[in-house]
């Protein structure tokens, strides 16, 4: 028996393949051609996980989950030499940057290059390219691994690219159908690009917004690339782009990350000329927006890229393209495969040059603001610094005293006074360039041909005043305040907290959850002697007198959500309302949709059901637009349209019963594009502006010139700009806020201000663009309109979101409207039940 054990166990080893026997190619591991399927990420995995055990020049691993449960990974190639160091070559690596202190253990430097792919689920040859790049890295590319470390990150977005795949392989004939009108090239609602959340991940590494993003960027911080190739995919009848990008560049990219640019993609050019591919570079895709796959990685000193092939949700295995031919996924992957290689090849070649440019970047004492101070809400404060954390910005604190500089809000030098709990942003830290992008009133513009938007200044998206100063200030490490300690009070009335922040929203609805009853009040009062703005909280005992343990519980869910409660003794206020007053309103767990599915913008649909799931932990009921009708509305007090576009699912009868739930006491919330369903409508008094075109200039026709066309439009363009509005902040809606704000303008939508409803944000007679590009009809068109509105109609409302405050959910500052239209507005006639 004991030498049938034994037998037994070489005949096991005998079946493990040794380092040093030929690997499985992707095509022999999962049994077909590349290219003639699309791999499920589970079996993607299998794949990285085979050849990790299998090869001493790859490590693997997992670097955290989606939201769907899927892992998230990134595998190490180089040589076997360079592995058993990596630890200290990646150290060696931030430390000659200057990123880490220390100074290297003197390993030669090597060069970094990290290709990420699939970030849009959908742009799936990407992925079953990195198989084949890290096949052939092993077996034929072993010399460039000698000097060069390559971290593959086979998909960013698993979730998405199962969506797309699994989809597909539902759908699709056998064999492959390439009629650009069979259903395989006809992708449903919402599509494989975003991820669980419906968020664009392309549009989300700077504002770290997703699980997918945040769990990324640890990994990034701790390798740094010197190069970062984002993976993509564009429409079916485009050639393959690569770098160099197109202008606008914002002016932090150095002259050298300009050339290495040129470099990589005349590389490519020679091996895409060499089998005849034909390719496109320096138009359409440019370097501004801070928080796509190659603007982000370009701010944190590498040379960023993104790489384009023709394909997408259209593509399928094969698709008749416009121009005659058939494209295939063989052909995308082969094409995907190729600049991925020739990267590493040319990175290979310039390691000491990538190096040496590379740590000059990270040396940022020239930079004309030296430091930013912030003050605000020490919640808002709290927000700022998590996102800075992210990305591994350091920050300090001030002491008391005066400040000059640029100051925000007065769009001018001016005076600002720091305090204790000023927060200090300096520039002279290793990601001083990422600083000033985040941080500068606004992005010099070398071109105004850009699609995205071309603001983003974080003091503004953060509701903080702020000043950027051209002298360095000193500051000393902030300190977190002590967490809020409330104790139990059986004996008072109740308990007023503030109302000013997502923090203090966070808390209200774990209150509504736990079934605390909770009200807010209309106007200031005073309670012994203590100030209470509008949108103060009022837990009263009367309220809560059936709830059981209702102080202990209270006091519990505050302490959680670090909320300061005031005791109040007595209901009776020394000046403003009592708590049984009318003006101290009961806020009700209302029961909210959101409509979702064809006609709505699926991006704006994710960012809120991401916004009530991740945010503000609240349930909401998602519906699909075909499903809308009277039963739904009888269920709901809060109907969400997201933007979009609902002439086809509003009828006349759908509005007629969407007009009488409204009247007896429903409210829907119309966000962007939605807006204009409600407008000029019967019953409405909304109405789109529509200045007169005048009428000479019509009447002589179109003189401009051809090939001004394209530049001749964008005078009609605001693709997201900052616009200081005025803000109403008596009203409900705009509780918490100032009386200025400033809002991200993301298109030239306009409406007339209501003369019956109210204006809770508006622009007046010279609207003024604070950051950013607003075409000159653009912002003739927005004068004298409104942002923020309510309609009322009998007992109950319509609100008009014309901004759309969730814009990719880093908008900070305009979250709490959306809060405050859902609890505060028009609530009182909402007991229905
Ligand atoms: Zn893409």
């Amino acid at each position: 028996m004991k030498n049938l054990s034994v037998l037994f166990v070489l005949f096991l080893f005998s079946l493990r393949p040794a380092f040093t026997q030929e690997l499985q190619s992707p095509e022999e591991f999962l049994g077909y051609e590349i290219g003639t399927r699309f791999t499920r990420h589970a079996d993607v995995v299998k794949y990285f996980e085979f050849i990790a055990e299998n090869s001493s020049l790859v490590q693997y691993h997992t670097y955290g989950k989606t939201n769907e449960f899927r892992p998230l990974t990134y595998a190490a190639i180089s040589s076997e030499e360079n592995l058993q160091n990596l630890e200290t070559i990646r150290t060696d690596h931030l430390k000659s940057a200057g990123i880490v202190a220390g100074s290297a253990e003197g390993t030669s430097a090597k060069a970094i290059v990290w290709l990420s792919y699939n970030v849009h689920g959908n742009e799936s040859s990407s992925t079953e390219a990195a198989m084949q790049t890290l096949y052939e890295l092993i077996n034929s590319k072993k010399e460039w691994l000698k000097n060069t470390i390559v971290i593959i990150d086979p998909c960013l977005n698993p979730d998405g690219r199962d969506r797309y795949a699994n989809w597909y392989n539902q759908v699709k004939a056998d064999p492959y159908n390439s009629s650009p009108t069979a259903t395989e090239h006809d992708e449903p609602w919402p599509g494989g690009r975003p991820n669980h959340y419906l968020f664009d991940l392309n549009r989300d590494w700077a504002w770290a917004t997703q699980v997918e993003t945040r769990q990324r960027l640890k990994i990034y911080n701790s390798w740094m690339p010197n190069i970062h190739v984002d993976f993509h995919e564009q429409g079916i009848n485009e050639p393959y782009y690569f770098a160099p990008a197109a202008e606008p560049f914002h002016e932090i990219i150095t002259p050298f990350q300009r050339e290495f640019q040129t470099e990589i993609g005349k590389n490519h050019a020679k091996y895409f000329d060499e089998k005849g591919w034909l390719f496109f570079t320096k138009e359409r895709f440019d370097l501004l927006y801070p928080s796509y796959g190659d603007t982000y990685p370009i701010y944190m000193g590498a040379i960023g890229m993104t790489y384009e092939q023709a394909g997408g949700g259209d593509a399928g295995l094969g698709i008749e393209t416009g121009e005659g031919f058939e494209l295939t996924l063989i052909d995308r992957v082969a094409h995907h495969t190729a600049t991925g290689l020739s990267t590493v090849e040319v990175a290979s070649q310039n390691v000491e040059k990538l190096n040496t440019e590379f740590n000059k970047f990270f040396h940022n004492d020239n930079l004309l603001y030296k430091s930013y101070a912030l003050n605000g809400s020490p919640d808002k404060i709290t927000a700022l610094k998590k996102l800075l954390d992210f990305h591994e910005i350091s920050y300090s604190r001030a002491t008391a005293g005066k400040i000059k500089g640029f100051n925000y809000n007065q769009n001018k030098i001016a005076d600002f006074n720091s305090t204790e709990n000023t927060l200090i942003v300096n520039t002279a830290q290793p990601k001083g360039k990422m600083v000033k992008v985040l941080f500068e009133p606004s992005a010099v513009l070398t071109d105004s041909l850009t699609y995205d938007i071309t603001a983003w200044s974080l003091p503004y998206a953060y509701g903080l005043d702020a000043v950027a100063t051209t002298r360095a200030i000193s500051g000393s490490k902030t300190v977190n305040a002590s967490p809020v300690n409330n104790k139990a009070t059986p004996a008072g009335a109740g308990y007023i907290t503030k109302w000013d922040s997502m923090q203090d929203a966070r808390f209200l609805a774990e209150m509504l959850n736990e079934g605390i009853k909770v009200r807010f009040s209309e106007i200031p009062f005073e309670n012994e002697n203590q100030k209470f703005k509008s949108g103060s909280l009022v837990i009263t005992k009367s309220d809560n007198r059936k709830l059981e343990n209702f102080d202990s519980k209270l006091i519990e869910v505050a302490n959680k959500f670090n909320r300061q409660l005031t005791v109040a003794a007595s209901s009776f206020s020394t000046s403003g309302p009592d708590f049984g007053s009318s003006e101290i309103k009961n806020i009700n767990k209302v029961r909210i949709g959101v409509l979702r599915g064809e006609g709505t913008s699926s991006l704006n649909y994710g960012e809120i059901w991401h916004f009530f799931e991740q945010e503000l932990n609240y349930p909401i009921s998602s519906i699909n637009t075909g499903d809308l009708d009277n039963k739904v509305l009888s269920g709901m007090d809060v109907l969400i349209f997201p933007s979009g576009n609902y002439d086809s699912i509003l009828n006349n009868q759908k509005m007629k019963e969407l007009k009488s739930w409204v009247k007896s006491g429903g409210k829907v919330i119309a966000i962007e594009n939605a807006v204009s369903s409600f407008a000029g409508k019967e019953g409405f008094e909304l109405k789109e502006n529509k200045p007169e075109t005048k009428k000479d200039s019509t009447e002589k026709g179109n003189l401009t010139p051809y090939n001004l066309r394209e530049r001749e439009s964008i005078k009609n363009l605001i693709t997201g700009s900052i616009v200081k509005t005025e803000v109403d902040n008596t009203h409900p809606m705009a509780f918490g806020y100032d009386d200025t704000y400033y809002s991200l303008k993301l298109n030239n939508n306009s409406f007339i201000l209501l003369k019956d409803g109210y204006n809770i944000g508006y622009l007046k007679e010279n609207p003024e663009i604070i950051s950013g590009f607003a075409g000159s009809e653009a912002v003739k068109k927005i004068k004298n309109s409104m942002i923020f509105g309510e309609e009322e109609m009998e007992k109950g409302s319509f609100i008009y979101l014309v901004d759309n405050p969730l814009f990719r959910s880093f908008w900070e500052n305009g979250k709490l409207f959306f809060v405050n239209s859902i609890f505060f507005v028009n609530n009182e006639d909402m007991n229905r039940y």
